[in-house]
């Protein structure tokens, strides 16, 4: 028995010492950890099926106020996020209290669209002014839960096929834009987002953002510099408060593109990289996998990017959305997405199905951007116990956790993200750290910024171990 127990040793030793390259535990993490996975057995024995299936999120109540694990992922520090779309992080709270009765919103029941308009007799037909809408009613409180729904996704919209969940999402995403990307709104907008997230511990956003969309009073649109300096602005008043916190963009075009366009969007995508190095960091093409172009119908657009680059003289990395599919018999794009070169891929959460690209995205050290609550509200993954999140950690694949479009799905920052990943697939401390070094690491900071973030981080992980080896309450 002593040599098999020898054995076992020593395989679980070179298992975990590729598992956890590039990461070591102090004494007191290990202790943190044994306490973690305690607290995650006694709180998983108190749940039944219907708390991971369908839509978990209807516990949120119910964990938000008396799960440990949730508040101790809350006060976990959690790096960098890779994977979310600036569109879909508006905080539900603060809309109610700053734009939603703002003098110039204006709401149109029918579509439940918000748009800004200029006074009543510039806004175009259906569309009333909210504020004096609010006035008329009686029951304020009634009406302000109504818009209130309006915002982010509700359990009766995700119960129906997904391509019904699909248009429902959409539609939701283009109906605050009228309202976010005013010019007057959306420094106050974007600010609120990063100061969530920052928040929420997060202390690096690499997030997909679109060119063009921010408006002036007349309804025109901002030219690319007049954009990139406003978010640099809101960066920079953000970073007054928070110095250690970093933004950077990925460009996202949209794949019911035709080629044409696209090409022209990586143009502007490649102006904005030149003119702004330091604030945009890669390109992406969006929209659901199975319903638009695949990678393959875009990838003559997309191999220009090379020779683009050297005419403009600026490298503007892939970063593709891939594998958020059920479809596997005709979503190939995961193999389309390695050969483009993309540098992370957003998802991947079929990449258990496409296993034969599992070495390749393994060796090549190709990071996925997991978005565990996404998977679920757009209905990839019913029962989070099933995500493939801990499956592709354990073989060695490069996975950082995000949150894609919190705003959409009713909360902010990834705190949700990560409680969802943690009770599911009982991910544990180190686990939960390895996700967060990975998501400096495959970051696009620079060398120096990722070893000064991993230091910084170091050092408020054994802080979160001490407070929480005496705050638990199986410690
Ligand atoms: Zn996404």
């Amino acid at each position: 028995m002593e040599d098999y127990l020898q054995k076992r040793e020593e395989l679980e030793i070179e298992i975990t010492k590729t598992k956890y390259d590039g990461i070591s535990f102090t004494p007191i993490e290990e202790q943190a950890n044994k306490i973690y996975r305690q607290a995650l057995i006694n709180e998983r024995a108190t749940k039944d099926d219907s708390f991971y299936k369908g839509y978990t999120l209807r516990h949120r109540d119910q964990f938000e106020k008396e799960s440990f694990i949730f508040k101790a992922i809350q006060k976990l520090p959690k790096g960098a996020v890779q994977h979310i779309h600036i569109e879909c992080c508006m905080d539900i709270d603060w809309f109610m209290e700053e734009l939603a009765y703002h003098e110039n919103t204006y709401f149109n029941q029918e579509t439940s669209t918000f748009m800004y308009f200029q006074s009543t007799e510039k806004a175009q037909i259906g569309f009333k002014n909210l504020g004096q809408e609010r006035e008329k009613t009686i029951n304020k409180v009634q009406f302000d839960e109504e818009i209130r729904k309006c915002l982010f996704i509700q359990e009766y919209e995700r119960m129906d096929s997904k391509q019904i969940i699909w248009s429902f999402f959409e539609k939701k995403i283009t109906s605050v834009s009228g309202i976010t990307y005013f010019k007057g709104h959306y420094p106050r907008f974007l600010k609120r987002c990063l100061e969530n997230f920052i928040k929420d511990g997060v202390i690096h956003i690499e997030a997909r953002a679109d060119l063009g969309l921010i408006f002036k009073e007349d309804g025109t649109y901002l030219s690319i510099n007049e954009e990139m300096e406003i978010i640099q602005k809101v960066l920079k008043e953000v970073q007054a408060d928070y110095p250690y916190f970093t933004l950077q963009l990925i460009i996202q075009g949209l794949k019911m593109w035709d080629l044409s366009q696209i090409e022209q969007y990586m143009r502007n995508a490649l102006t904005a990289k030149k003119n702004y190095p330091e604030l945009i960091c890669g390109f992406d093409m969006v929209q659901e996998e199975d319903s638009f172009k695949t990678m393959l119908e875009i990838a003559p657009a997309l191999i220009k990017m090379k020779e683009m680059q050297d005419e403009f003289g600026v490298e503007l990395p892939f970063v593709f959305h891939g594998g958020e599919s059920l479809d596997t018999l005709t979503n190939i794009n995961l193999l389309d997405i390695l050969i483009l070169g993309s540098k992370r891929i957003g998802h991947g959460i079929n990449l258990a199905q496409h296993s034969y690209l599992l070495e390749k995205i393994k060796k090549d050290q190709v990071c996925l951007e997991i978005c565990p609550v996404s998977n679920q509200m757009l209905k990839y993954i019913d029962d989070i116990r099933l995500h493939p999140i801990k499956t592709l950690l354990n073989y060695g694949v490069k996975v950082s956790i995000n949150s894609d479009d919190p705003g959409l799905f009713g909360y902010n920052g990834v705190s949700m993200d990560y409680f969802f990943v943690s009770i599911g697939t009982q991910l544990d401390y180190k686990d939960l750290k390895l996700c967060v070094y990975n998501s400096i690491q495959y970051s696009f900071l620079s060398v120096e910024q990722k070893k000064a973030a991993w230091q910084e981080l170091e050092k408020r992980f054994q802080i979160w171990c001490k407070w929480f080896i005496e705050s638990c309450p199986c410690s």
